[in-house]
């Protein structure tokens, strides 16, 4: 997806403060954050949003939502983290490239 905000980065087009990479996903801090840690998980691969996944991005969103707990704790979240995946423009969704919201820090985090 050339137009893909996401894809720029997953291609290096645009920069990004990395947490984790891998062949399938890559982790990056959030421009905007809206807590101390904020970062977000995407598949390399484009997939617009949840609603577009099949049975078959099964292993990956695993994948994907297994990483949130490891990444958190290697950014100092011992306490804990919220994770939001906006769907949908009815849902928030801005970027339409999957990405899991992994945020906290501070003050605890009641909403997002
Ligand atoms: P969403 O509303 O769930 O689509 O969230 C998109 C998120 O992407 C927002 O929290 C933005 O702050 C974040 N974002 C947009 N552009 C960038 C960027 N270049 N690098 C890192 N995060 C970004
Ligand atoms: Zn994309």
């Amino acid at each position: 997806m050339s137009d893909c905000l996401f894809c720029k980065i997953v291609a290096g087009e645009i920069p990004c403060g990395k947490v984790y990479e891998d062949d399938e996903v890559l982790a990056f801090h959030d421009i905007h954050p809206f807590a101390r840690v904020h970062f977000l998980i995407i598949p390399k691969a484009h997939v617009a949003s949840l609603a577009d996944c099949t049975t078959g991005h099964g292993m990956l969103l695993g994948k994907m939502l297994l990483l949130a707990p490891r990444l958190a704790r290697e950014q100092g979240l011992d306490a804990g983290f919220k994770t939001l995946i906006n769907t949908g423009r009815g849902g928030g969704q801005e970027v339409f490239h999957i990405h899991i919201h992994v945020f906290g820090g501070g003050d605890p985090v009641k909403r997002s």
